[in-house]
């Protein structure tokens, strides 16, 4: 039978979620349809021995009043839902070779710490944090409403521009401390990515208190309470075409479902698969794939012995080597490690969670196998991996092997076979400076009422994927999705 709604919503990851929530609050009735059993996507929890462990959400920025980030939360109404434990004091402790930096949030602050740290560069830090804040707080909800982006910083690389700042290796290196959270590349990042999430970071940095399940739980919520559906095992496996538009969506089991719009939070070239329609070009497709995605990720989660490593609220970026840039050091160099605030037992961390870039070619050879079967080698070469960085934490903590209790890894395999993107991506597809345009994804697609969203079309993570929900959604309703 088939079952009617206003939209249909493909995923139910952060986009997915993101985008039901708005549009329910717009008066909709949507529909989400996930492949999982679990809603979440890339930023699904799984559960070891009491443990809840988020995979693909850690921290976010700009959360502070006014920014960005939570201005997004108070249009969607759920500002007051969620419970943040914002970071104070040193929010990063970055370790670049044997030397070691504080680094705490606010722009002010920020400055002040990087002159510490190289007072005879005081001219070039603040040469450069005058471009990142103007082109972070040139991202306004109006602005953004407006379409009103810098094109040079768009089409200026992030390490070319940092050169031009300073030719201290120390503090070029310094400025890129959190590139792994947009998968930095030397050859390809734009100023304005670079910008745009350091300067969401050094805004203000929070995570969830009790961890992302309760945040889809929220977007959940809203949705059903607004008689929208969330439905899980429900892969969606064709696009009925007629003429210019999307009649209804088929999934794995057969079941048929309609409504007037189609919005696809998925990969784009898995959203390509789902049709042939001529309406979409072939050279449109042959665009799409040629496309490249984003490295992969390596992840382990540790469950502490008891009373055994101290909590700290700060983040760990560290690097036994002065290659710091992600795609420089793919799964040999730099890891970011964090204690969750909500595996806090008094002063001690319950767990412990580290994740590190890495290449899919490393596993592609294991494509086609089922994850319940890979091999002992498998298993080996990912106990390997994990051995690795502990030998690397050790300096920092010794004996920090000997404080561990059980641990679990994942590599681009698992989030190949949990939310199908291809390759195992972390953060979908790359938007090169060089090609800008070349690799931008409009929102609108020549079907009349399918929409994209989601980490691949704009930028990735909370604030990226948020920010393309909210023009996703606004095609649908109109610009008072933005009241
Ligand atoms: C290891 C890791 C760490 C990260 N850390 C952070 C962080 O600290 N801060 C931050 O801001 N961001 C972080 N990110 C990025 C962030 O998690 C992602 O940008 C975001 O979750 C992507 O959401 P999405 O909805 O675009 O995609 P997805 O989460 O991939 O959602 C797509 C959904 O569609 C479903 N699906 C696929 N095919 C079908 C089908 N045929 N039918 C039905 N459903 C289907 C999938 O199962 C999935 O649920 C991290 C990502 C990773 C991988």
């Amino acid at each position: 039978m088939k079952k009617t709604f206003d939209t249909v919503i493909i995923g139910a990851g952060l986009s997915g979620l993101l985008c039901g929530t708005l549009l329910s609050k717009k008066g909709q009735r949507v529909c989400l349809l996930e492949k999982n059993n679990n809603i979440g996507g890339a930023i699904q929890t799984f559960t070891r021995k009491g443990v809840t462990f988020d995979t693909g959400m850690h921290f976010f920025g700009s959360v502070g009043k006014g920014q960005i980030q939570r201005e997004i939360f108070k249009i969607i109404g759920i500002d007051e839902k969620v419970d943040l434990i914002e970071k104070k004091g040193t929010a990063f402790n970055v370790i670049i070779n044997d030397k070691e930096y504080e680094i705490p949030t606010g722009f002010d602050n920020f400055q002040k710490k990087l002159v510490e740290y190289f007072p005879k560069e005081k001219h070039s830090v603040e040469l450069y944090l005058k471009r990142i804040k103007s082109i972070y707080n040139n991202l306004t909800i109006e602005n953004l409403y407006k379409g009103i982006v810098n094109k040079t910083d768009l089409e200026t690389g992030a390490f070319e521009f940092i050169k031009s700042i300073t030719d201290n290796i120390d503090l070029q290196n310094l400025l890129v401390f959190n590139n792994s959270l947009y998968a930095g590349d030397k050859e390809t990042t734009s100023l304005y990515m670079h910008a745009v999430i350091t300067g969401s970071y050094i805004s203000s940095t929070a995570e969830f208190k009790e961890g992302t399940k309760s945040f889809t739980d929220v977007l959940k919520n809203e949705i059903i309470q607004r008689s929208g559906v969330v439905l899980t095992t429900k892969e969606v496996v064709r696009l009925e075409t007629v003429k210019d538009i999307i009649t209804s969506c088929i999934c794995s089991d057969g079941s048929e479902y309609t409504a007037e719009n189609f919005i696809s939070s998925l990969h784009p070239s898995l959203t390509l698969s789902l049709t042939d329609s001529n309406c979409l070009k072939s050279i449109y497709r042959k665009r799409i794939l040629g496309l490249n995605n984003s490295a992969g990720s390596f992840l382990v989660y540790i469950i502490m012995k008891d009373s055994a490593f101290k909590y700290n609220s700060s983040i760990f970026f560290i690097n036994n080597s002065d290659k710091v840039w992600s795609s420089e050091n793919k799964g040999k160099g730099s890891f970011t490690m964090y204690t969750p605030y909500s595996g806090k037992s008094g002063e001690y961390a319950g767990f412990v969670e580290i994740v590190r870039s890495m290449d899919y070619e490393e596993v592609k050879n294991l494509k086609n196998t089922r994850s319940k079967l890979r091999s002992e080698e498998y298993k080996q070469f990912k106990k390997d991996k994990a051995e690795d960085i502990f030998e690397i934490i050790s300096k920092i903590y010794p004996n920090f092997k000997d404080k561990i209790e059980e641990y679990y890894t994942s590599t681009p395999l698992t989030y190949n076979d949990y939310t199908g993107i291809p390759e195992g991506s972390m953060y979908g597809i790359v938007k090169s400076y060089k090609t800008f345009f070349e690799s931008s994804i409009s929102v609108r697609t020549k079907i009349k009422n399918l929409f994209l969203t989601g980490q691949s079309i704009n930028f990735h993570g909370m604030l990226g994927v948020s920010i393309t929900s909210l023009l996703t959604c606004s095609l649908l309703t109109g610009a008072e999705i933005y009241d």
